[in-house]
């Protein structure tokens, strides 16, 4: 059976200024590195065999019933407002109504020039398409929120981003849509009226159904992005360019550039070479968020009759971010040391040991993993300093029904190490694949026990630890 796929575009049915369309740039050589079956069944996809998939994902064969378009937006990168970016080396194939009825769009990322690509090539090389594909789906089964890896496509053409070139890669990836904060400020800015009407109402209606006005829109999306900053926070994860332009209003995580998960756990860690001044550094992250919610907020009122009134209402609803983050993250913290409904008063219990283990060096996984199973003390440089903690968690804990299955469950063993991550780029770019599916496969269960991956698990040795991660772009 040939590949089918069941399109229903409803963003390329809105007005021309929200896109260009155009089809992807054809590749010489297009064979399939990945295909994820699992996803492409959820969305309905009759996959066909592995040929038909590198020409389509790699975009060299238009599927039918596409409506390929890049899409306009704009965007504050390191708070500097940049007035058009948009899809610059991505094109949006269109959106199919997955099997639970939820409306996915499918994307091909690396897919070639574009009006928007300013200086650039269009294209990704296989480094940070492989990437995406590890840390996205490895995101999904910690559970938080994101887009999805469907394929991964060697397109046979080098991409020169340092002397030699290096292999080409396109990533097919789905999310709930891309529309960003950023899309919101390219209209805003444009002082566009009837599109931003639009795209609220659009983007209302997909994201927001039990929504009825902008300032209602800004509480959920608020909501959403407090939640999710708050689970990063929760796994060491550090999204490294959390411009508005990628921050996106479904209240997934996109946009997989220089990200990392930490290793010691340290508040200030930052590994994105470009974030000179740590502006998206881990502990950062809750207070970047919530500029960039004031971005969209400052876009939506001009949606109102009465503006001095929304700006006030808007104003309170941001201002209630941090607490809202704070109230996400000592949840899941709480249920991190087995917890199941973390108080205000809990909070000094959850801080004192993130200090302490920011004191010792501590594995930030492995020590919320250590804890369940009673050997956390070992992950710290001085024991004693657990001892000290530990003593009031347990006359904590006693208060708790079935902790050690609640911890087991919030603590996951695996996370994308860095060190791993690299490893297996270099392995892919030498032509071998293997570690890119050991990793797929092991992160797939991340909260599993998986004796044989164990290396897997460890921190990197001193030799192995990645103090930088680059954007590829
Ligand atoms: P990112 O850092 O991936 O979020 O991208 C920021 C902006 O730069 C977006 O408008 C991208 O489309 C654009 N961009 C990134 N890499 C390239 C590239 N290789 N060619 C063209 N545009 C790019
Ligand atoms: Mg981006």
């Amino acid at each position: 059976m040939s590949l089918s796929i069941d399109f229903d575009n409803s963003y390329a049915r809105l007005p021309d200024r929200f896109y260009a369309r155009l089809d992807p740039t054809p590749v010489q050589a297009p064979r399939l590195i990945r295909f994820n079956h699992d996803l492409a069944a959820e969305l309905g996809i009759t996959p066909g065999d592995a040929d038909e998939l590198a020409a389509v994902f790699a975009g060299n064969r238009l599927p039918e019933g596409a409506a390929p378009l890049a899409q306009a937006y704009a965007g504050h990168q390191f708070g500097g407002f940049s007035p058009q970016l948009g899809d610059g080396r991505a094109t949006l194939l269109g959106e199919v109504l997955d099997r639970a009825g939820r409306r996915r769009d499918i994307h091909l990322k690396g897919s070639g020039p574009t009006p928007f690509s300013r200086m650039g090539d269009g294209r990704a090389w296989m480094g940070p398409v492989l990437r995406e594909y590890v840390v996205s789906e490895a995101m999904h089964a910690l559970g938080i929120p994101t887009s999805r890896a469907l394929a991964a496509v060697a397109t046979g053409e080098p991409v020169f981003r340092e002397a030699g070139g290096l292999p080409g890669a396109i990533l097919a990836r789905v999310a709930s849509s891309h529309i960003r904060v950023g899309t919101f400020q390219y209209f805003a800015a444009r002082r566009d009226l009837d599109a931003l009407r639009t795209l609220f109402e659009h983007t209302r209606a997909r994201h927001f159904p039990d929504c009825a006005t902008p300032q209602e829109v800004l509480e959920a999306a608020i909501e959403r992005q407090a939640k999710l900053v708050a689970q990063w926070l929760s796994v060491g994860f550090i999204h490294g360019v959390m411009n508005t332009d990628n921050t996106a209003l479904s209240g997934e995580t996109i946009d997989y550039g220089p990200c990392a998960f930490m290793d010691t756990y340290h508040p200030v860690t930052v590994f994105s070479s470009i974030d000179a001044h740590g502006r998206y550094a881990y502990d950062n992250q809750a207070r970047v968020i919530v500029w960039n919610m004031a971005q969209f907020a400052t876009c939506l009122v001009p949606l109102n009759d009465d503006q001095d009134a929304a700006v006030e209402a808007y104003t309170r609803a941001v201002h209630a971010m941090p607490d809202r983050i704070e109230a996400h993250r000592r949840h899941l913290f709480g249920r991190k040391i087995g917890l199941a409904q973390a108080t205000a008063e809990d909070a000094p219990l959850i801080d004192d040991l993130l200090q302490r283990m920011a004191d010792n060096q501590c594995d930030f996984t492995n020590t919320f993993r250590a804890l369940h199973r009673g050997d956390a003390r070992d992950q710290f440089t001085d024991p004693t300093a657990f001892d000290a903690w530990e003593s009031g968690w347990r006359a904590r804990l006693a208060a708790e029904e079935d902790p050690q299955d609640r911890m087991a469950r919030a603590n996951p063993a695996f996370i994308p190490r860095n060190h791993r991550v690299e490893q297996m780029i270099e392995a892919a770019v030498a032509g071998d694949f293997a570690p890119f599916e050991r990793l797929v496969t092991v992160l797939a269960h991340p909260h599993d026990d998986q004796p044989d991956a164990d290396d897997l698990a460890r921190p990197p040795a001193p030799s192995e630890i990645v103090e930088r991660t680059f954007c590829g772009t």
